[in-house]
């Protein structure tokens, strides 16, 4: 009766992530989080994709926005979105740096970048200075600013001008993120049913 099961991170404390994730059928994994669908992934041969990074690589496809040869620099290196949103944008042939806390001369690096994804977890972490002129910016960041208003990873306002693209938020890859995991859900039932 169920063809796609979606586990809501981070769970409470005293339950385990990866028992729960482990215990998903691989077949109805519709947020590709489980370990078989993550080699896949690395491999380059799935069924289905992280949401939130798969909606990332829709809307660059829906705009014409090409991937290959480009400096692509992603912020974040947690298992959901930052390492997945780096293979995606590498299987379609672009030069990728994944950056997390410890990397040095943040600001230098993304401001390299041809194609700028945040997913963080601050509040408009991503400033002008970080952003090279005519730059794609990808905010995958859901926070609250000073006022407890959702915002994301990226200094929205300030950047904005300098940029040639640039996700809202809220409005921009929250929603993409919904849309993929029903594009993933009705595949799923596809391929048991043998459809
Ligand atoms: P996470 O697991 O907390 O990962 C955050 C990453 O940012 C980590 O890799 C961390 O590095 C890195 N980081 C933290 N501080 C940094 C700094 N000062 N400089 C450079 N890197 C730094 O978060 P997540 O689950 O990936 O989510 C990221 C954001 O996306 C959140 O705002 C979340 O709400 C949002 N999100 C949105 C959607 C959507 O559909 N729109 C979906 C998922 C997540 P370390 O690894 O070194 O700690």
């Amino acid at each position: 009766d169920i063809n796609g099961i979606l586990v809501q991170l981070p769970l409470p404390k005293h339950l385990d992530d990866k028992a729960v994730i482990e215990a998903i059928n691989p077949l109805k994994d519709v947020d590709a989080f489980h370990a078989v669908n993550v080699g896949k992934i690395m491999l380059g041969e799935y069924d289905f994709l992280p949401c939130t990074p798969a909606g990332v690589m829709e809307m660059l496809h829906y705009y014409n926005i090409e991937v290959s040869g480009k400096n692509c620099v992603v912020i974040g290196r947690s298992n959901i979105v930052g390492k997945p949103m780096g293979m995606l944008l590498l299987h379609e042939n672009g030069t990728v740096t994944i950056c997390h806390s410890r990397t040095k001369n943040l600001a230098e690096v993304c401001s390299r970048a041809d194609i700028l994804v945040a997913a963080v977890g601050k509040p408009k972490f991503v400033t002008a200075d970080m952003v090279k002129e005519g730059a794609v910016v990808i905010d995958v960041g859901m926070d609250r600013d000073e006022n407890g208003k959702l915002c994301g990873d990226v200094d929205f306002e300030n950047v904005k001008d300098k940029c040639s693209y640039i996700t809202p938020v809220p409005g921009g890859v929250g929603p993409m993120t919904i849309a993929t995991l029903m594009k993933n859900t009705v595949k799923a039932a596809k391929i048991q049913n043998n459809l």
